[in-house]
């Protein structure tokens, strides 16, 4: 690609700047992070790493002035080629394997979307997953579109008070400040369309977010054509009760398909990336009927443009509505289908005609697919049997529900020094090639990357992570003011194997299961030769007090008990903590109640950083651990009592810790070297990096469910 911004004048550097700003693919390359971070590192700490927000805080002559030095401008310059030549690159997998999606593409719909810390509008793993996979189909030049929803106040941040219970709070978030763009029509005007909600037409806008070469669009109520309750409708991430929830999910469904119709976006495939979007199937099917087609022919079409993803077999994890409340919010909108109300809600349930069943957006979501698919081997077992019911006719193994395996996008998980790490080592665009396994097999070979190397690497990243979470620590004592914190050089140490455990505290995930028998952790953190310390972090649902109970508790044993200095628990998880605890963490702790971890994605963030996972045999990692790249707890089954299950798993836990974990860290030889250990690094990262990440994954969903056949 030959560089255009070479001698590029400084304006136009300055008009580059800004464009690069509302397109996402800085926030998987690093250098153009470090690029705004330089225009002013103290906005691009406070403002959640947001390079919009740095540009309204640099005066556009202070951009100018700045530019003015050589050294900046080349890295500018640097910067502005490589985004250019991403957008034009015309050899792309996509245009080579699917030229087809690029006429027609695949419509991506999900509730929620995790792209980066600054655009909180995702929960957790499903919004990192669909924020990943979108990135992925950019790299791969996939023709593809998202659709979502653009939450007003986002996710609440998490913060803590003095008895150490959760409290909830929402920072609305400015358009304007952040990476996105108004949909406008041709004069200029935001595109507005409707949906029947309720006994209004709900009006809403969108907003675009550019990934690299994609666009996700997320739908918007908040306008002024709306009475207030609707324009809260998109307030919060799954914010308030089931009716909000219809709500939403009827805005997602029905709003997405018209607004691509709007764009004039016509695509050859639906993925519904969990139950939330199903809705847009009933979309499809008005359609075709007011087209004139019958019922029978426009399901069969809607159900041949369609394909569903389920991410969960924890049962409140699939909505499931009663006649009231779709009588409330959908009597509208279904009037506008001629086979009547009973036909539509009969989509919604395994026996149709059977009215004390509740309406489940997942039934909806597997009649109204061609296809569809867990999110692991084992999860699409689960699956199978837990949706058998739809398919009477067919033995349980028979069930049409496949599965791909999640992965993450490496390059979005990396700090700089991760990044620069195999930028070193590979002389070249490692993040364009993560999912090559011939590229990665070289870390295998200490001529490639010798122990040592491995060895500092690590180090410095447990070192980072260590300094973030002393300097998070809010003073507690000492009468000092607000903002102040401590510079303690006890809380944790550099030399010691630092295990990572981060999730939403859901009861399945099990975080207090390492703290179950108090003396066996505090002997393990205790022990003055080998310790072992606990990096923790972690939101509860806003309802759910027996999850906050649990935080209370951690934080507590970090504060009060002989686990303090040993136990880090820090507020607000999110996407930068994640990125953190991943890359500084010796180990990643993963203890959920199997099979009910569907995949789980967090593990698959710590190949590339060398950080080694300790996990029950659940979800990705029982396809991926091999004996040599990680650990396991317990065999690859489980006890039909839960009871039974969490006694079994903690002994299980603590037995690997101390039996396998420690013993390898700390094996050193005369050159105080953990040969073993650093060996177990490079099979995590040879063997994991390629094979969990979303190109991977991506190229699957295309060639297995995207693409017609
Ligand atoms: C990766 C990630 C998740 C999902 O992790 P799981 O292992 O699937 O629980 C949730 N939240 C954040 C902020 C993440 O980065």
């Amino acid at each position: 690609m030959k560089p255009v911004n070479g001698h590029a004048p400084i304006p136009a550097l300055a008009a580059g700047l800004n464009r690069l700003a509302r397109n996402l693919w800085w926030s998987w390359h690093p250098p153009a992070q470090e690029l705004f971070k330089a225009l002013s590192p103290r906005a691009w700490e406070y403002l959640s790493h947001n390079p919009v927000a740095v540009l309204h805080e640099v005066t556009p002559s202070e951009l100018r002035a700045r530019l003015l030095d050589p050294v900046l401008a080349a890295k500018a310059r640097t910067v502005l080629d490589d985004f250019e030549a991403y957008l034009a690159d015309e050899q792309t997998w996509g245009r080579e394997h699917a030229p087809e999606l690029l006429e027609r593409p695949v419509a991506y719909f999900s509730a929620e979307f995790g792209f980066h810390e600054s655009l909180p509008i995702g929960a957790g793993g499903l919004g990192i997953l669909s924020a990943d996979h979108a990135k992925s189909a950019s790299d791969l030049g996939l023709g593809f579109v998202g659709v979502g929803l653009f939450y007003r106040e986002g996710y609440f941040i998490q913060s803590v008070d003095a008895q150490n219970w959760q409290t909830e709070l929402y920072a609305p978030l400015q358009p304007r400040d952040l990476p996105l763009e108004p949909v406008l029509n041709d004069r200029g005007e935001p595109v507005l369309e409707t949906v029947p909600i309720a006994a209004a037409q709900v009006k809403f806008r969108a907003w675009r977010a550019n990934v690299g070469r994609i666009a996700v669009y997320l739908l918007d109520t908040d306008v002024p054509e709306n009475e207030p309750i609707y324009r809260d409708l998109t307030r919060r991430v799954y914010g308030g009760d089931s009716t909000t929830r219809i709500m939403q999910e009827l805005l997602l469904g029905i709003g997405g398909v018209r607004l691509l119709r709007a764009l004039g976006i016509d695509p050859s495939v639906f993925h519904m990336n969990e139950g939330h979007a199903a809705f847009l199937t009933l979309e499809l099917l008005r359609e075709k009927t007011a087209a004139g087609l019958s019922f029978e022919l426009a399901w069969g079409e809607v159900r041949l443009a369609c394909v569903f993803t389920t991410h969960t077999p924890v049962e409140a994890g699939h909505d499931r509505f009663n006649e009231g409340l779709i009588e409330y919010a959908a009597s509208r909108y279904l009037k506008s289908f001629p086979a009547g109300r009973e036909k539509i809600l009969g989509l919604g349930r395994v026996r149709p005609n059977d009215e004390s069943e509740l309406f489940c957006m997942t039934v909806l979501a597997l009649k109204g697919s061609r296809a569809a698919n867990g999110v692991s081997e084992l999860h699409g077992r689960v699956s199978r049997a837990m949706w058998c019911g739809l398919w009477p006719d067919k033995p349980e193994a028979e069930v049409p529900i496949g599965y791909i395996t999640n992965g993450v996008h490496a390059p979005s998980w990396v700090n700089g020094t991760t990044y620069r790490f195999w930028l070193r080592k590979t002389n070249g665009d490692w993040a364009a090639r993560v999912e090559d396994p011939d590229f990665w097999a070289r870390v295998e070979d200490p001529g490639f990357v010798s122990d040592e190397e491995l060895w500092a690497f690590r180090y410095e990243l447990r070192r980072k992570l260590i300094e973030y979470c002393r300097k998070r620590q809010p003073v507690q004592s000492c009468g000092a003011g607000q903002g102040a914190f401590s510079v303690s050089g006890a809380l944790l140490n550099p030399d010691a194997l630092t295990v990572g455990f981060a999730r939403r505290f859901a009861t399945y995930k099990r975080a207090p299961l390492v703290f179950r028998n108090f003396e066996a952790v505090v002997a393990l953190a205790k022990d003055s030769e080998r310790p072992v310390q606990f990096v923790f972090a972690g939101k509860a649902h806003p309802r759910d007090d027996e999850g906050k109970k649990l935080i209370q508790k951690i934080i507590h044993l970090s504060e009060h008990t002989a686990l303090k200095d040993s136990l880090v628990f820090i507020e607000n998880y999110d996407i930068q903590v994640a990125r953190r605890m991943v890359s500084g963490c010796d180990v990643w702790l993963n203890t959920p109640r199997r099979p009910l971890e569907a995949s789980g994605t967090s593990g698959q963030k710590c190949g590339v950083h060398g950080c080694l996972n300790l996990s029950i045999m659940d979800g990705w990692w029982r396809e991926a651990y091999d004996g040599t790249n990680g650990f396991a707890i317990g065999p690859d089954a489980h006890p039909a009592n839960v009871e039974e299950q969490d006694r079994v798993d903690a002994e299980n836990l603590y037995r690997v810790l101390a039996e396998e974990v420690v013993p390898a860290f700390y094996e050193r030889d005369a050159s105080g070297l953990p040969r073993r250990w650093i060996k177990m690094i490079r099979r995590a990262v040879a063997g994991l990096v390629p094979c969990y990440h979303t190109g991977r994954m991506v190229k699957e969903y295309t060639e297995k469910y995207y693409l017609p056949r």
